[in-house]
């Protein structure tokens, strides 16, 4: 079992499921987000896991114990939210310390806390400020510091970022992943940002619709998504439709041009199948060996500077490549006739 185990979790509202059949193990220390669209029931699922709505069914456990029914406040869970949530009429110091000071710590052991948890989000100077003096940023780390000063087992932090501005945004996020690792804290942060997602975590969940889609790393979700929702989700990509000609021997038609994928396919002759691949592994031009090689014409060409985004339009539909820009050749024209390859091995095939 892992150290936090969420097995056949189930929430309903009313007729409405909103969580299906959730399962996940994460590892001690680990860092884990949770990524989809808004509604998807993410924080639902946090929410659970915190002891703040009741699971309709299944179990959470921590280090093999059962925490299902705890009350939240017995847990042992620190919590951030969206909005800073800080108590507006304590100092910051106070707010760090309330968790200690509810929990019955003594009063130098709670000072010395509080202390450290200010070294460690980089604030020692504003312990004696009010919330309102801080700007978001700070408020966040204020936030973060009291939900670990008790030295809970594991932190949830349900988008911490999204009321903050760009570049704050990324400082944050560096910071929290290098807290993160210093204390070894098992973490699950809640997202719609997939570049946050990516950039932070060990692994991502990628919800839809109440279920999780795919558990895996970063890499793992970017490069060999298992479905069509998390491969549209995550990243960009081009989709091209195509027909299974003989599934065995992994043929295709694109229009009506046939395409050998080089690899069994899974599903049957007749059907209707995408060839997806993200605009990174196309590249312009015959490239022999190992690849699809389409025909096709320049349909659009957005020059930006360093780089030229081009799309080609070939059988079963629009294909987009970034080039790196190069001052001794222009860009093509729109129309040119062109060729363009993708490797056997990072297409991807999915379910129409
Ligand atoms: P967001 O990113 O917008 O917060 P989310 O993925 O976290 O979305 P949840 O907040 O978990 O989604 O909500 C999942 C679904 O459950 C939504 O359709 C929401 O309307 C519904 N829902 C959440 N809480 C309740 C509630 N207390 N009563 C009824 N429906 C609820």
């Amino acid at each position: 079992m892992a150290f936090l185990d969420i097995q056949h979790l189930e929430k309903a509202f009313g007729a409405m499921r909103v969580v299906k059949d959730f399962n996940l193990g994460v590892e001690k220390g680990e860092f884990v987000s949770f990524l989809g669209p808004s509604g998807c029931g993410k924080t639902t699922v946090l929410r659970m896991v915190a002891g703040f709505e009741t699971p309709t069914s299944g179990a959470i456990c921590i280090e093999g114990r059962n925490i299902t029914g705890l009350p939240a406040n017995r847990r042992n869970i620190g919590m951030v939210f969206q909005a800073y949530a800080l108590f507006p009429n304590l100092t910051v110091e106070e707010n760090i310390g309330f968790g200690l000071k509810v929990a019955g710590e003594g009063k130098a052991a709670t000072r010395s806390r509080v202390g450290e948890m200010l070294e460690l989000i980089g604030l020692p100077q504003l312990g004696g400020r009010y919330p309102f003096q801080l700007s978001g940023g700070q408020q966040q780390r204020v936030a973060l510091a009291r939900a670990l000063a008790p030295r809970p087992q594991v932190l949830l932090l349900d988008e911490p970022l999204s009321a903050l501005d760009a570049k704050i945004r990324i400082s944050l996020r560096e910071e929290i992943r290098r807290i993160q690792r210093d204390l070894g804290i098992t973490t699950i942060f809640v997202t719609h940002d997939q570049e946050e997602a990516l950039s932070m975590s060990d692994r991502v969940v990628v919800m839809h619709q109440g279920i999780a889609d795919q558990v895996g790393t970063p890499f793992e979700i970017y490069n060999r998504p298992t479905t069509r929702f998390v491969a549209q989700f995550v990243g960009s990509l081009n989709l091209l439709d195509a027909n299974v000609v003989d599934a065995a021997a992994g043929k295709v038609l694109l229009g009506d041009v046939p395409v050998s994928l080089n690899r069994p396919l899974l599903g049957r002759s007749g059907e209707r199948i995408s060839l997806a691949a993200r605009p990174e592994i196309v590249t312009l031009g015959r490239s022999d060996g190992d690849h699809v090689v389409l025909a096709g014409r320049i349909a659009d060409v957005h020059f930006l500077g360093s780089v030229i985004r081009i799309r080609v339009a070939v059988e079963g539909g629009l294909l987009s490549l970034d080039t790196f820009n190069q001052p001794d050749r222009p860009p093509p024209l729109l129309g040119t006739p062109v060729e363009v390859s993708v490797s056997h091995r990072d297409l991807l095939v999915l379910a129409a």
